[in-house]
């Protein structure tokens, strides 16, 4: 079942998504020693920085060209070359990453022009990369602004290379440990591999005294520049649409083969992604991942007989309501309600086959808000949420306990090394569930039992 249009119950309350140029941002945060720009009103970054810095957990530097009313009538060129001077200069990037926000692409900033006639004005600074991203906050979410500022870096940086025994990794929007988890699975199988972008250091970083301004980790950029060679392409993401596939980009230009599978959370999502390492590789799945998958078998055996009753709202970007509605269809918890905030029309056609004859229970809304999330929370009898830290309204009103994945988790720490994928990850994630249910069963039995007796 499933509403076509917008489907919001008053206006877009408690948004089910964060704007274009933070998912630009979290791109650009897993290149090495790239900097940010973001080209539009300083509150921009100032919520972009905020949001990513409470997530993380790190400082988060993220520069703006701070577009005042003078530039918003006359146009914002000035600005924007002053900002990318002064960010040069203080910070020394090999690569600056330059979004824009809703008000200059409101005011039809030529960002290509701009930067085109920087690079002529500014020779010194002729060894820098320049990637700009067209990312207005109205022109879509978190989720498109990330695969598409992915899309652009192979765009201009990208080159012929000769062929190699290597595979790409296009990550999908996960945490620090999750792209940690990945890098280990990979390399179990003795396969050459680029991962773009890479975030397991840059956004979740070991202490040290000195603090440096540019992370010298992340996805080095001579490895960006070859992928093009690759044998193959693996992108996480089932629901990205091609226009702004940076896979299909390799696969258009450089005749790489792609491969898509879902984010590896979950038994069978994780068997996708490995048995595509196995087929690139030629190389077969290791023993120690064998064992994981047996302790993991074992883990939802122990689950089970607790999720029977386990009714949940989903919600968040696409790729990971699919993957965790998934977990919960593999582990007996219905996803009765599954909700992100970017269009995504191909959601109910990818879980159709998943939901079975539970299809006529489960409602899928894209496009969609949290207040109406909230408004399903009795209508489906719903006793567990699972999403974003923004769900805790719900939680507060409703009485629904929520489990916190996806992006962003302001209220708890350790967000950044919160581990959903791989084996290991999915059974950390079903344990959380499961406790989740028993808790709220064993906190709530009396009540209703009561209400029962009485009534
Ligand atoms: S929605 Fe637009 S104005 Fe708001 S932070 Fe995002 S880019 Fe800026």
């Amino acid at each position: 079942m499933k509403n076509k249009k917008r489907n919001f119950v008053n206006l877009n309350i408690n948004p089910c998504k964060n704007c274009m140029p933070l998912g630009s941002s979290t791109a650009f945060k897993g290149i090495e020693a790239t900097m940010v720009l973001l080209h539009g009103s300083q509150g921009c970054s100032t919520y972009i920085r905020r949001h990513m810095a409470t997530h993380y957990n790190e400082p988060i530097d993220i520069a703006s060209s701070s577009l005042n009313e003078k530039d918003t009538v006359h146009g914002g060129s000035t600005n924007l070359k002053k900002g990318l001077k002064n960010t040069l200069c203080l910070y020394g990037p090999k690569l600056i990453g330059i979004s824009t926000t809703c008000l200059a692409e409101t005011i039809g900033e030529d960002l290509q022009r701009i930067v085109t006639e920087f690079k002529e004005e500014e020779p010194r600074f002729q060894d820098v990369v320049f990637v700009p991203v067209s990312t207005p906050g109205y022109g879509g979410s978190n989720y498109e602004g990330y695969y598409l500022t992915l899309r652009n870096i192979l765009e201009v940086l990208t080159e012929d290379a000769p062929p190699r025994i290597s595979v790409n990794i296009i990550a999908g929007n996960l945490t620090s440990a999750d792209i940690r988890k990945i890098k280990e699975m990979v390399s179990l199988f003795n396969i050459d591999y680029t991962i773009l972008p890479d975030i397991s250091k840059t956004l979740d970083a070991p202490f040290e005294a000195d603090y440096k301004k540019l992370s010298p980790e992340g996805t080095p950029l001579q490895r960006i520049k070859t992928m093009s060679g690759a044998k193959a392409t693996i992108e996480m993401g089932m629901l990205v649409p091609e226009h702004i596939s940076p896979g299909k980009y390799l696969e258009d230009q450089f005749q790489v083969p792609l491969y898509r599978c879902p984010l590896p959370i979950g038994i069978e999502n994780t068997d996708t992604f490995l048995k595509l390492l196995e087929e690139i590789s030629g190389n077969p799945i290791p023993e120690s991942l064998k064992e994981e998958r047996g302790r993991m078998l074992d883990g939802m055996i122990d689950s089970h007989k607790y999720n029977a009753e386990g009714r949940a709202a989903i919600y968040g970007e696409p790729d990971i309501v699919y993957a965790a509605a998934k977990l919960c269809l593999e582990n007996g918890i219905k996803p009765v309600l599954m909700a992100t905030g970017t269009r995504a029309s191909k959601l109910e056609e990818l879980l159709a086959p998943d939901l079975g004859l539970a299809n006529d229970e489960c409602l899928i809304l894209d496009d969609t808000d949290l207040e109406t999330v909230q408004s399903y929370i009795k209508k489906l009898g719903i006793n567990i949420l699972i999403g974003t830290s923004d769900g805790r309204l719900i939680t507060e009103k409703e009485n629904v306990p929520l489990v916190r994945i996806g992006f962003p988790i302001h209220d708890r720490v350790g967000a950044q090394r919160k581990l959903l994928c791989g084996y290991q990850g999915s059974l950390q994630f079903l344990d959380e569930l499961t406790n989740t249910l028993i808790e709220e069963k064993h906190s709530t039995y009396r009540e209703t039992l009561y209400h029962e007796l009485y009534r």
